[in-house]
């Protein structure tokens, strides 16, 4: 029965396609996860560590497609935002998307944080979707979260303040996790910068605060001078002058300790802003040369602008307007009055002041009117980009709605076919079950039917000869004596007594005695017809029943095997032995039953034995009744 269950187990077991895939990465590895933390600190460190040891030829794609991922939140994190697209880049092109679903969303959403930060947040939004549609699919919580974050952020550089707040309060609330990207002090920072770009900057204070804290405690360096320059600013926004420059002097601290000389410049820049509303000029134009100093080589024209037009701003408190008409020129050169508008209204406003402050009055009128007219066609293009933003926004959430949508219509399809797969494999389990039960019945119902057989074998037959044994031969005499007497035919009845078969025991022991019986047998077999019944009597006698035989063939057929007997010794080889069988042969009468047939045929044989043995002898009565 074991055997049986094996089968069933075996084949409910073989479902199709069942083969052992190979390992497909479902997060970072433990090495992956040490150095995003070392990141917050040390990020210098991290960033000559990878390209010292970039990775080697034997290295699987899914760990190269690894290290270009770390590679990338290096760059993003010391704002290389180019190179962080580049490697993130690289890395995709080491993944296989069907097979390794999980690294390939990681790394778009990783790719997406580097548009973000290139300037490129429309590129980004649908490789962030379809990472959060893929997640929430496969219920994977922390990729979930990632993708929420990632959205925010997009959103946030898309100044769609609303869309922003959705994605960051959903990962803010459901986020469990302590460190990494993802942990609610990071998002807090996240939606501290959101609110601060906003123009809230009360509503980004408590956010701020929370993600400083966190990052006290963990000696998350970095971060912490990121969100303390956040918080800093907020503060100064606010009002909280003091508070604000003791955060971003401590942020402006920390940058300089780790080697973010761009964190310590855009501290210094805003400290500077400080100085300025609390009127020590001094202080202003000391702390913006040195920030000046440090973006120097930086080509960067937004930060070259700012800050010459602080020294602009320092110059005219100070009535130094050769000093200001410098920085002004200077802050003009830099200005790209298509990429920064609300910039060339504050110049222009700014040159009118300083016109104004000269007596110039007629220039700081054309300035001052200048100024207004750039500014009625900035809010006209804002409005226009706004609007072109929310299509460009409708246009990815429907192209995003329809992938779902197809996505959807995919997964129902699946689920059919799977639904489909497990039915038939629960119909072929069903078939194979009742074929094994009808096996096992058949082989039961042969098993039965011969051991019956061996039965009635054991029943009816002797154990030494094989021929049939003294019940069963007699219920046939009196079977075959009915059915003579019913149909009319003709019946001979004889019982065959071996001569002197004692002597041949005591003489050659009983082994040959056996011996000669199981020859007598078969020369019996061989030597009468098969419609005759052969049976064992007694010990060296037998019974034979010769249905429609008349009395003379039957003596015939008798005499005939009492020859053969009579020369039997010679089949059995024995040297002097010598082998005869005496007859009693009587012929059935209606007036006769078995047993009386029977005792006639032993009288026959009594006189047979007695008149030398060797011969068949037919019963006095016999005659009569066969005439
Ligand atoms: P008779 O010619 O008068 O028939 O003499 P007999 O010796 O054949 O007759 P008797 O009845 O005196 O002896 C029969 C012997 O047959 C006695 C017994 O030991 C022997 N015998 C009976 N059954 C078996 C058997 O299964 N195997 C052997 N080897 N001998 C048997
Ligand atoms: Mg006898
Ligand atoms: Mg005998």
């Amino acid at each position: 029965m074991k055997c049986v269950w094996v089968c069933i187990l075996l084949l409910v077991g073989a479902r199709p396609g069942a083969i052992a895939a190979e390992a497909v990465v479902f997060e970072f590895s433990k090495q992956y996860e040490a150095l995003t933390l070392q990141l917050n600190s040390e990020p210098q460190q991290v960033l000559a560590e990878l390209l010292a040891n970039p990775p080697s030829a034997d290295t699987s794609d899914a760990q190269k497609a690894e290290y270009y991922a770390i590679l990338s939140d290096t760059y993003y994190a010391l704002t290389y935002p180019q190179k962080a697209i580049e490697s993130a880049r690289q890395g995709l092109a080491y993944i296989n998307k069907q097979r390794e679903p999980w690294l390939y969303h990681n790394l778009r959403l990783i790719e997406a944080s580097a548009l973000e930060m290139a300037g490129k947040p429309f590129e980004a939004l649908n490789k962030v979707d379809a990472a959060i549609g893929w997640a929430q699919e496969n219920e994977d919580e922390k990729t979930y979260l990632l993708g929420l974050y990632v959205r925010g952020s997009l959103f946030s550089s898309l100044n769609e303040y609303n869309a922003a707040a959705e994605s960051y309060l959903e990962a803010y609330n459901q986020t469990t996790y302590y460190t990494g990207k993802t942990s609610k002090a990071n998002i807090a920072g996240m939606i501290g910068v959101m609110y601060e770009n906003r123009g809230d900057y009360a509503l980004a204070i408590p956010y701020f605060a929370e993600a400083v804290a966190h990052a006290r405690k963990n000696d998350e360096s970095l971060n912490l001078s990121i969100v303390l320059y956040g918080l800093g600013s907020a503060n100064f926004r606010v009002g909280n002058i003091e508070i604000g420059e003791a955060q971003i002097l401590e942020s402006a601290d920390i940058a300089k300790s780790l080697g973010d000389t761009q964190g310590v410049g855009y501290a210094l820049k805003l400290l500077a802003e400080i100085s300025i509303e609390k009127q020590d000029y001094a202080l202003a134009e000391q702390r913006l040369h040195e920030a000046s100093e440090i973006f120097a080589n930086s080509e960067n024209k937004p930060i070259d602008f700012q800050i010459a037009k602080s020294l602009f701003v320092v110059a005219l408190a100070q009535h130094d307007y050769q000093k200001a008409l410098r920085y002004s020129r200077i802050a003009k050169a830099n200005l790209d009055p298509n990429l920064m508008p609300t910039e060339a209204i504050q110049l222009t406003t700014l040159e009118g002041k300083l016109a104004a402050a000269q007596g110039d009055y007629q220039a700081a009128y054309a300035h001052s009117s200048r100024a207004l007219t750039l500014s009625e066609k900035y809010h006209e293009s804002r409005s226009a980009e706004q609007i072109h933003t929310v299509r460009a926004i409708y246009k990815v959430r429907a192209s995003e709605q329809a992938n779902q949508l197809l996505e959807h219509q995919n997964r129902l399809q699946r689920f059919a076919l799977n639904a489909q797969e497990q039915r038939n494999m629960y119909l072929w389990s069903f078939i194979a079950v009742v074929l094994l039960v009808c096996c096992l019945l058949a082989v039961m119902v042969y098993r039965v039917k011969s051991q019956s057989r061996a039965l009635v074998k054991l029943a009816t037959t002797d154990d030494l000869t094989g021929l049939y044994n003294r019940r069963y031969i007699i219920e046939q005499l009196d079977r075959q004596v009915i059915a003579a007497n019913r149909y009319g035919y003709d019946l001979c009845v004889a019982i065959i007594d071996l001569d002197f078969f004692k002597k041949i025991n005591d003489s050659y022991g009983h082994a040959v005695g056996d011996q000669v019986l199981l020859e007598f047998s078969s020369v019996c077999s061989e030597n009468l017809r098969r419609t005759d019944l052969l049976g064992r009597i007694g010990g060296e006698e037998f019974l034979v029943l010769l249905p429609h035989t008349t009395l003379q063939d039957g003596y015939n057929a008798l005499d005939s095997l009492r020859c053969k007997v009579s020369q039997m010794s010679d089949v059995v080889g024995i040297e002097g032995l010598s082998i005869s069988a005496s007859v009693g042969l009587t012929f059935n009468a209606p007036n006769l039953d078995g047993m009386q047939l029977m005792a006639n045929a032993d009288i026959a044989l009594y006189q047979a034995k007695s008149g030398g043995r060797d011969q068949v002898i037919i019963h006095p009565t016999s005659s009569t009744s066969a005439s």
